[in-house]
């Protein structure tokens, strides 16, 4: 019941998605992506935040295609 139960990963930063580098939040951009027919579910209700590398074209071409 301390403070140590507060703790979180780093804060600030995010793992790339693509790539699986940590990164600063400030270099991260996220893609929200519509995933509702792959669920058998009506468009617009599931989604997922893909998050990459906004700095890298690399990561930027492949976010949409990242399966979670
Ligand atoms: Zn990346």
């Amino acid at each position: 019941m301390g403070d140590e139960g507060m703790k979180k990963e780093e804060q600030g930063t995010h793992i790339c998605m693509v790539c699986g580098e940590l990164r600063p939040m400030s270099a991260i951009k996220t893609l929200k992506e519509d995933v509702s027919e792959a669920h058998g579910s009506p468009p617009g209700t599931m989604y997922i935040n893909v998050r990459y590398c906004a700095d890298k074209k690399e990561c930027h071409d492949a976010a949409p295609e990242v399966q979670v």
